[in-house]
């Protein structure tokens, strides 16, 4: 195959591609631990890591391995038969978060899906909700995915106008707010509540220190169902291996969980697999799981012996390397170093988020390029992030990076915004 420039690769996509994104002008060809490579050799750190997908680094060769080792073997067999990687790879999943059982998807908009389906049976079955009567709280600026029924609550008008008629049953209430949540429980035939422990795509929004632990008291005196999704959030990404887990670093295996907020139902996406290969997974008790019977509820590839030696081996790399430990270690010292640039310039306003999740607010209005602009010049100096909502820009590096690489990144974004002040 004839060698194609950057240009020609981004012509091909523009016109032979759905232009349902609008990629930074960079076109990657390689990936290692923390960096990046575009066609023309020039190496970058990522600092989206496919938004928190690439949690154990770009083509981590332990996971790697277990990919093209599996792949050798066999790959798919659909769940009409058992094959010797599932059942193995289920109990060391439910093991490892502590839950009875886990449904095996494949993308987390399915893994959404999933949670909302086994919520409202158990809603009609558990709870005796009248039929079709199930109400599911989220928040406003939620991000749960792309589906029909995932975009019909949606706050996002990109994401919902002129893809109606939209799934009723949701109620939206402002998120971080307890009050609101308390009142909104009151309605009839509310059945859980679907929440986001950090509002990633929205802009990386943590929420006040009592709201995932009052949200959870609420839902237990109301019988509804907490339903965190940590699609973004989970594996190590936040300094603990949920971002339910509060402060604990202890990988969610240490006896004292003062602050972990037990979900009744847990999401789990992208980085469960390192980025490798598409595995989502829903993880319950049994309360709850086992009101789904066979033919209920499936998927072809969901559970596949890829997909399991793939989330074993990325799960592994997360406890060997201690990525947590890592995250909440360089998160801190990213943004304490954030904090002394804002101080010297007018150009960002502040420094949010938790562990290796951070977002800096660019001084503008939300339509406006500034921030677009800054992340083109950060990708010449060396450092790949991306906007999210106009005048945000989500810093979300490889969980593997060390303190000296931080301390590089650091220099360029430094670089980049004292250079775009002149
Ligand atoms: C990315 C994301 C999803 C959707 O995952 P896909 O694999 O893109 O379908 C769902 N929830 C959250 C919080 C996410 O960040």
């Amino acid at each position: 195959m004839e060698k194609l420039s950057s240009e020609e690769l981004m012509q091909l996509e523009d016109r032979h591609g759905a232009h349902n994104y609008h990629p930074l002008p960079v076109v990657l060809s390689k990936g290692e631990g923390v960096y990046v490579w575009d066609v023309e050799g020039k190496r970058y750190y990522d600092f989206l890591s496919a938004y928190s997908a690439v949690n154990q680094g770009h083509c981590h060769p332990k996971i790697v391995k277990a990919l093209t080792d599996q792949a050798q073997t066999l790959t798919l067999t659909s769940r009409a038969f058992y094959n010797d990687t599932l059942g193995v790879y289920e109990k060391f999943v439910t093991e490892y978060f502590g839950f009875d059982k886990v449904l095996p998807m494949n993308t987390g908009a399915e893994a959404v899906e999933t949670a909302i389906k086994i919520a409202r049976k158990w809603g009609y079955e558990k709870k005796g909700v009248a039929e079709n009567q199930a109400q599911i709280i989220v928040c406003e600026q939620n991000f749960h995915g792309r589906t029909t029924t995932i975009v019909s609550f949606s706050s996002d008008t990109d994401a919902s106008t002129n893809f109606g008629p939209f799934t009723p049953g949701f109620i939206k209430v402002p998120y971080n707010d307890l009050a609101a949540l308390e009142e909104a429980l009151k309605q009839p035939n509310v059945i859980g509540f679907l929440v986001e422990p950090i509002q990633g795509e929205a802009g990386v929004f943590v929420p006040d220190e009592n709201y995932l632990a009052g949200a959870r008291t609420l839902c237990t005196a109301a019988n509804a169902l907490f339903i965190a999704d940590e699609v973004q959030t989970g594996i190590a990404r936040t300094g603990s291996l949920l971002a339910v887990c509060g402060n604990c670093s202890c990988e969610n295996k240490c006896e004292k969980q003062s602050t972990f907020v037990q979900p009744d139902i847990l999401i789990l996406g992208k980085a469960i697999s390192g980025g490798v290969y598409p595995v989502s997974a829903v993880l319950a008790n049994d309360e709850i799981m086992m009101v789904i019977h066979p033919g209920q509820h499936g998927s072809t590839f969901g559970g596949n012996p890829l997909a399991a030696k793939v989330a074993m081996a990325a799960l592994e790399v997360v406890s060997d390397e201690q990525l947590s430990q890592n995250a909440r270690k360089l998160g801190n010292l990213f943004r304490s170093e954030m904090n002394r640039i804002i101080a010297s310039t007018d150009l960002i306003t502040k420094v949010r988020g938790k562990g290796l999740l951070n977002a800096i607010i660019v001084n503008d209005t939300p339509d406006s390029k500034t921030a677009w602009n800054l992340c083109v010049a950060m990708k010449e100096n060396g450092l790949l992030a991306k906007p999210t909502h106009g005048n945000i820009i989500r810093f979300a590096p490889p969980l593997v990076m060390t303190e000296e690489q931080l301390m590089e990144c650091v220099a360029i974004i430094e670089k980049t915004i004292n250079e775009y002040q002149k």
